[in-house]
């Protein structure tokens, strides 16, 4: 096909910025082509030369572009600079300067020539890639120039983006989309358009099925979707895997021997800023060839602790990497595998994905499987939440046993339970320390890392608890208080307290504090405002507000009934939720 042809197409997509019209005149263009010419077509429309996650810089700038059109028209580079300052667009100072009748050039041959542009390097650079350039303009018409300068400038602005390609590819056989969904399975698993249209031109929509991942191919992503509860994740999935929702940055790695890469979760090569993790892969991955998915965290050496995103995020850089290896190494939390030992495994289950992943890790300093219980129970999956919210993590991840990779999806074969950030809240909530929970990691030196907290049910003269919460209390604060709550222990649970979380130790209601929550939830652990039909209320990621409340007795606390008022306000302004 002639490049003129292309021409003639992106002048008619520059008069409309209507998405229907753009789709047919793409669809109409990729009927008229072949095979061969349309992945050329579609990266060159994307000011492109390759697909995305690889791209290869053109190496024309303005000072290049109007050394070339200079050499090309003969006429006065200050001349040339001076038309592009009153237009803004060396395209149109193209177009107006060259005379030619052009019409001469295939779409590849000015593909090809621009592929030459961008690889020429060495010495005499610049020379080259001018002259090469200043040829190609010769050959051209002034419409034709047009585009083809405004290709590598980024000038073309026609907002052409991967769904009007896909769309188009459809309607240009069927005359509808009804072709989008295999096209845009395919293009998921490879990310590479013009690849995936070569195939569907020369063999058909079937031919697309056949599309497995290959190592070096980023492969978009699979999403989550949200849960309100625990019980809501039950519901959906049943037995599921549970994980913790890490906070970091989601790297897909693909491993080639000793090639390394890793991809981000926009899918850009990110492999230079993460030389630990690529040292880890090598290490510690048993797979020749694999592709794994995998959270990239950093964490404190000492403790062992993971750090927040906002330190993890510094690691994302061009400069002092491996100052920042030291300062900031990271761990690489896998869980799942795309691909092992030359199989695309992303159509067996999940669980089975999962099994070969652990079987290919081996133990080190860089990798680990993320840490994973499988249950039904909503309990179980709401004290393993709230135990990664009291350390820190953003939530958890639930996950269909059975699913397979599904690239590029969001939907409930993954679903994340998150903290909410926002408080929710306008009333704090006054409760009762019923008991305490020892401490695990940091907290392990006090003896103590988080009180179980009741409120109180007037009408039956009780203690019901409405949260655990470890969050508020200073380093100096939490060993006073187990001072405090050590003189006041209880053998057995207190008559009084009406519990089904049993505390490491068990106190005397006395101690009132003063607690903010993000919002109040049902729950199946807490037993504020629980009957035998009813489920329970329970606060959201609460922190404490000051010390121990001496003005107040328990009796003084928040009641069940206050609880409940407070939850109805809240449904009321429709934020019943535990999202962001
Ligand atoms: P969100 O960005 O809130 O939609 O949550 C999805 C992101 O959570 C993924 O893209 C991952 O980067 C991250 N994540 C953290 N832990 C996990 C996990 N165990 N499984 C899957 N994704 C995880």
């Amino acid at each position: 096909m002639r490049f003129s042809k292309l021409g003639e197409s992106l002048a008619q997509l520059e008069k409309t910025t209507k998405r229907l019209e753009m789709t047919a005149t793409l669809a109409q263009l990729f009927k008229d082509a072949s095979a061969d010419d349309i992945a050329p077509i579609i990266y060159l429309t994307q000011e492109r030369l390759g697909p995305a996650f690889a791209p290869i810089d053109f190496g024309i700038g303005d000072a290049l572009a109007a050394q070339a059109l200079a050499k090309a028209t003969g006429k006065d580079i200050d001349a040339i600079k001076k038309q592009f300052k009153t237009k803004g667009d060396y395209g149109i100072v193209a177009q107006k300067l060259l005379t030619n009748k052009g019409n001469t050039l295939t779409i590849k041959q000015v593909y090809d020539r621009l592929m030459e542009i961008a690889t020429t390097s060495g010495e005499g650079t610049v020379e080259r890639k001018t002259d090469l350039l200043a040829d190609l303009l010769k050959k051209l018409s002034g419409e034709e120039a047009r585009y083809v300068l405004r290709i590598p400038l980024g000038q073309l602005r026609l907002g052409i983006g991967d769904p009007t390609v896909m769309e188009g590819l459809s309607w240009s056989v069927t005359g509808d989309k009804t072709l989008r969904a295999p096209i845009e399975r395919a293009y998921n698993v490879c990310c590479d358009l013009g690849a995936v249209a070569r195939i569907f031109k020369s063999d058909g929509v079937a031919a697309l099925e056949k599309i497995q991942v290959k190592v070096g191919n980023p492969v978009r992503m699979a999403l989550a979707e949200r849960a309100k509860s625990s019980e809501d994740i039950v519901t959906r999935l049943g037995k599921c895997a549970i994980e913790p929702k890490y906070d970091g940055l989601r790297a897909q790695i693909h491993k080639n021997g000793d090639d390394v890469r890793i991809y981000s979760r926009n899918l850009e090569e990110t492999t230079a800023m993460f030389p630990d993790i690529v040292e880890g892969v090598r290490k510690q991955f048993k797979a020749k060839t694999a592709i794994l998915e995998g959270e990239a965290l950093a964490y404190d050496s000492e403790t062992g602790d993971f750090l927040p995103f906002q330190i993890t995020t510094q690691r994302k850089r061009k400069y002092d990497i491996d100052e920042f290896k030291e300062k900031l190494p990271l761990k690489l939390l896998a869980f799942d595998l795309l691909y092992a030992d030359g199989k695309d495994v992303t159509r067996l289950g999940y669980k089975e994905r999962h099994a070969l992943l652990e079987k290919f890790i081996v133990k080190g300093d860089t990798l680990e499987v993320a840490e994973q219980v499988v249950t039904q129970d909503a309990i179980a999956i709401e004290k393993f939440f709230m135990e990664k919210i009291e350390h820190g993590l953003e939530g958890i991840m639930a996950k269909r046993l059975d699913s397979t990779y599904q690239a590029g999806a969001r939907n409930f074969n993954w679903i994340k339970l998150k903290r909410s950030y926002q408080g929710h809240l306008t009333d704090t909530v006054d409760g009762v320390i019923v008991g305490y929970i020892r401490g695990r990691g940091m907290r392990a030196r006090f003896g103590i890392g988080a009180l179980l907290v009741a409120v109180y049910d007037d009408k039956e003269d009780k203690f019901a608890t409405v949260t655990k919460i470890g969050t508020g209390f200073s380093d100096e604060e939490w060993p006073k208080l187990r001072e405090l709550l050590d003189k006041i222990v209880k053998e057995k649970q207190p008559a009084r307290v009406d519990a089904l979380l049993v505390p490491d130790v068990w106190v005397e209601p006395k101690y009132v504090i003063e607690m903010q929550a993000d919002e109040i939830t049902r729950s199946t652990i807490h037993t504020a405002g629980k009957t035998d039909d009813e489920l329970g209320y329970a606060l959201r990621f609460p922190r404490v507000i000051g010390f121990i409340r001496a003005d107040k007795k328990p009796e003084d606390a928040t009641t069940v009934k206050e609880i409940l008022k407070m939850f109805e306000k809240q449904g009321k302004s429709g934020e019943v939720t535990n999202e962001e």
